[in-house]
């Protein structure tokens, strides 16, 4: 069934995983039209792990004909067999977590421990969209004027090409491909390159649950811009539910306009975490910790900004930059690694080049503030305090374990700099007065807010942003309305 021709040295090999590394279309694994492949690298090492297909223009129109084939098949099986459906592949991943774990270590480099969190949580959309599967409900109504009823049912919006970021190469597909399968949606699925074998094994396992050929197709690619373009002019495809960086995402908005396809986008965040002068510390302090270095701080959801009341933040910045010291960086798959390599070279790069500017800017380093020598790509956990208001770490996302701390004197002040920023994905605020934390929850501009909390993501709730952090909302009852078209019928009777 698979082209399992993976070159890491037996490390991939050795998982009781079936992970092909061809195109996933109509139910089997090819090769690419043109013989194309790229190498999947292990960030801890440089390493070649696979060689996987890359897909051209015409393997993805391939995959749509494969998805749209399976459409009306997929739209009319039973809500309760979807779910079943659904059900099975969540406890497949269960049983498989181990595996899938040290697959996702292998090719995006976060701690072990990280990738198992995004097992549990990957799996979870399936469980839950399995629940939703079956309560897909319409509405009846008799009209203002009496004059006759208003139904409306809901129909799956149609062929779906979803696409997807490195940095959770599970989840960020469960999240996309759960809500689709619910609302009977067939579906194209691209994943980044940096991390394609995650999604391949995750289509193989979707098949084993029983999941019909064509419905779930994935076609990893290295010419993504060229493919977006012929997919998005493509009639076919009705629905484009994209996770990535803003800049991608405005593009595809582009891309959209031209065929009206309905668009999600959960794009890029720049996070602030306001710490205020009634807060617990130690909350505070441990909060942190998750908030910034869950993912090894390649997250959306990341800490980007501290805003730390002059009260306590010499306190809280020492108590953040000791927790950190005590971190192990290392291999992602050490049993005692805290902190992975970040994916490649350039994100290093890029972290390493922000604080290098805060640095030049006046900021103080109280931990880290270094690339670690030698191979791989490692970035020291780090602490900034005294950061300048205008520094670009504060304006960019970081995608790396760097904490920068800016002080602030009144609460008013601490609002009106986190909503300095064209992201509104999710914001921290910790507060021993809960109606002062439910007051600035309000007034914060992010689709979702942590209060007294570090981590967000719930399949049962409605994760999304606001400004250019996106459009449309994934988990949650919501997550399946993105991917239905509500129909009104006017009766009579
Ligand atoms: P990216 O935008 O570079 O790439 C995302 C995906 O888009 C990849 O599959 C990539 O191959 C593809 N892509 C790139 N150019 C494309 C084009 N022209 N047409 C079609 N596809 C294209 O993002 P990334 O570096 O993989 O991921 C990190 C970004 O994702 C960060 O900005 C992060 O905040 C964001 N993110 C957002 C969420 C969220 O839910 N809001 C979740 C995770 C990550």
């Amino acid at each position: 069934m698979t082209t399992s021709s993976l070159a890491g040295a037996g490390a991939v090999d050795s998982l009781a995983l079936s992970v092909p590394t061809g195109l996933w279309i109509g139910g089997r694994s090819r090769s690419a039209s043109d013989g194309s492949a790229f190498a999947v690298l292990d960030p801890a090492t440089g390493e070649e792990l696979a060689q996987v297909s890359s897909a051209s223009v015409d393997d993805a129109l391939a995959a749509v004909d494969a998805a749209s084939g399976a459409a009306a098949a997929w739209a009319a099986v039973a809500p309760r067999q979807k779910a079943e459906i659904l059900r099975r592949a969540f406890e497949l991943m269960i049983e498989r977590q181990e595996d899938l774990a040290r697959l996702i270590t292998m090719e995006n480099g976060k701690a072990l421990a990280d990738s198992r969190s995004e097992v549990a949580y990957a799996a979870e959309f399936f469980r839950w969209y399995s629940e939703e599967a079956v309560r897909i409900q319409g509405t009846l109504e008799t009209a203002p004027s009496g004059a006759n009823r208003i139904l409306v049912l809901h129909q799956p919006v149609g062929v779906a090409l979803l696409i997807t970021p490195w940095n959770f190469p599970a989840a960020m597909a469960t999240r996309k491909i759960g809500p689709a399968l619910a609302a009977g949606c067939t579906m194209v699925l691209k994943p980044a390159s940096e991390t394609p074998l995650t999604a391949l094994a995750l289509v193989a396992l979707l098949e084993e649950a029983g999941v019909p050929a064509g419905v779930v197709n994935v076609i990893p690619s290295k010419r993504s811009g060229a493919l977006s373009r012929a997919l998005l002019a493509d009639e076919r495809v009705r629905k484009i539910s994209f996770t990535g960086s803003t800049e991608v995402g405005r593009v595809l908005l582009e891309l959209s306009a031209k065929t009206v396809v309905n668009a999600s986008m959960e794009l890029g965040g720049n996070a602030p975490f306001l710490v205020l002068a009634s807060a617990d510390l130690d909350a505070a302090v441990a909060g942190a910790m998750v908030a910034k270095l869950r993912n090894g701080g390649e997250a959306c959801t990341a800490a980007n900004r501290f805003f730390v009341h002059r009260s306590i933040a010499e306190e809280f910045s020492k108590r953040l930059a000791d927790a950190m010291r005590a971190l192990v960086v290392g291999p992602g798959l050490d049993a005692h690694t805290n902190i992975g390599p970040l994916v490649n070279d350039e994100t290093r790069a890029k972290v390493a080049s922000l604080v290098d500017g805060a640095v030049g800017e006046g900021a103080r380093v109280l931990v880290g503030g270094h690339a670690v020598a030698g191979a791989g790509s490692f970035y020291e956990p780090t602490v900034l305090i005294d950061v300048a208001p205008g520094s670009a770490i504060l304006q960019e996302e970081i995608f790396g374990p760097v904490a920068p701390v800016v002080v602030f004197d009144d609460v008013a002040e601490a609002i009106r700099l986190a909503n300095a920023t064209e992201y509104g994905l999710v914001s921290y605020v910790y507060s021993a007065d809960l109606a002062e934390g439910l007051r600035v929850s309000e007034a914060l501009e992010s689709g979702m807010v942590g209060l007294n909390r570090a981590v967000v993501s719930d399949p049962a709730a409605p994760f999304g942003g606001v400004k250019q952090s996106g459009l449309g909302r994934e988990g949650g009852h919501e997550g399946v309305l993105d991917y239905l078209e509500s129909k009104y019928i006017a009766v009579s009777w």
